[in-house]
């Protein structure tokens, strides 16, 4: 497969933004060789600037549940765009989106708008401690929620420990105010609020975290954190960010009937545009500016390009036929793929909860905890990476990251994927 004109471009893009993308992973620095300079999205399939074709299952790393270019979302926003690109003023679609927003999700009876989901979570998080008057927040490992400082910290041990810095730039003070625990562990939760709820204002999680694989949260995690939160008067965020609107239409809360105190949101509610959200009840809401004393603003929050197009995405997944759709498409998936999933069973595990997917290479067979993720072999999966893109898929450039399944994959998409799949595991296993 020739890719000079990528080759090219990323040569320059270097001289110019630092390691020559706006985002580290696309950078391909986990999987090797040069990333792809895409043209043009249209349904499941990328096209690069050597006109070749891909099957995407990246998705944009999640918003394009309905695809690529979906011709209902490209006629909203450029019947939007016409009338202009921003206000700075209130308009109609930040509420009508508003409304749609907690309508699906009844935990939320009011909702911010942002422009991302890391300013989604950072919100959410002075909210909660402008709200509970408490600095420390819970975070656990693996789950990733954005770049704000104080989320910017993983793990040391197992164990309850005080946050160190993940990433150079993060003061000592913003990691100490971050605990982090380990993942489906309710004993080690219970331990830490035991000890330190009165100096804790939220936990912050991933219901299921999709940014170190695919992590499935064991049978009751969900319940026991909810339950604990309770008992120990701390906060609940549901980083929805991935979760919302991809695992149903009233995302984790709904799918698995939990409910949290504020829940962000972001990719899938922009339709493809720059969109973030936090939102939670009146009584919590009200304490963000004007209403209350935590200040939160944004010159293109609320945009009416990303509102409309968010709108337009909504109104296709409110009946739900999208859900079952991608449903029996991961269905399909996972049928094609099953006999070389046995052929190669003990070295590379397939996970899959509804429209997400991973492929991690473990002689695990399910995946329960961020550990787990830290010992699947990221080498095959550089070379795995590389023998499906020399196959025509597009695969997200890492081990860490999951696929997305979105309304516009076709069965004959999965069947060229599974057998991609066949060959590219014959060539490195
Ligand atoms: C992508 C993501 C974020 C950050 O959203 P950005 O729009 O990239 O800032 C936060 N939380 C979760 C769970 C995410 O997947």
């Amino acid at each position: 497969m020739n890719r000079e004109q990528s080759s090219a471009l990323y040569k320059e893009a270097v001289k110019y933004l630092p390691g020559g993308v706006d985002s580290p992973v696309r950078a391909f620095r986990s999987v090797g060789g040069t990333p792809i300079f895409m043209t043009k999205g249209k349904g499941s399939h990328l096209f690069d600037e050597d006109q070749n074709e891909y099957i995407d299952y990246c998705m944009s790393w999640g918003p394009l549940i309905l695809g690529h270019a979906d011709q209902d979302i490209v006629n909203t926003i450029q019947e939007t765009s016409a009338s202009g690109t921003s206000f700075g003023t209130p308009h109609r679609y930040e509420v009508q989106l508003a409304k749609m927003v907690i309508e699906a999700f009844p935990s939320i009876e009011r909702v911010r708008f942002v422009n991302s989901g890391t300013e989604a979570t950072m919100s959410a998080i002075s909210l909660a401690r402008g709200y509970t008057g408490r600095n420390k927040i819970i975070k656990f490992e693996g789950c990733y929620h954005g770049h704000a400082d104080f989320l910017l910290v993983a793990a040391g041990s197992g164990m309850a420990t005080f946050g160190t810095p993940d990433s150079a730039g993060v003061t000592k003070a913003n990691a100490q105010d971050t605990l982090v625990l380990p993942f489906n562990d309710l004993n080690e939760l219970k331990k830490c609020l035991e000890k330190e709820s009165e100096d804790i204002a939220a936990i912050i999680m991933e219901p299921v975290p999709c940014n170190n694989g695919l992590v499935l949260p064991n049978d009751g995690y969900l319940e026991g954190v909810r339950e604990l939160c309770d008992r120990y008067d701390v906060l609940l965020i549901f980083d929805e960010v991935i979760n919302g609107f991809r695992l149903s239409y009233g995302g984790a809360q709904a799918y698995y009937k939990v409910k949290p105190d504020l829940t962000t949101l972001g990719k899938i509610i922009g339709g493809g545009l720059p969109v973030g959200a936090y939102g939670g009840p009146g009584k919590i809401m009200d304490k963000v500016s004007p209403d209350g004393p935590v200040y939160q603003a944004g010159t293109l929050s609320g945009n009416p390009l990303a509102m409309a197009a968010g709108i337009a995405t909504l109104k296709k997944l409110s009946d739900g036929r999208v859900y079952s759709e991608l449903k029996n498409l991961a269905k399909l998936l996972y049928s094609k793929l099953e006999p070389t999933l046995q052929q190669y069973k003990g070295k590379v595990l397939f996970s899959q909860l509804e429209s997400i997917f991973t492929f991690s290479f473990t002689d695990i067979e399910k995946i329960t905890s961020v550990n787990e993720v830290q010992k699947c072999d990221m080498a095959f999966f550089a070379s795995f990476h590389g023998q499906m893109l020399s196959r025509g898929i597009y695969l997200a450039p890492s081990g860490y990251e999951v696929g997305f399944l979105s309304a516009a994959h076709t069965q004959d998409d999965i069947e060229r994927t599974a057998q991609a799949v066949k060959e590219s595991l014959g060539e490195i296993l």
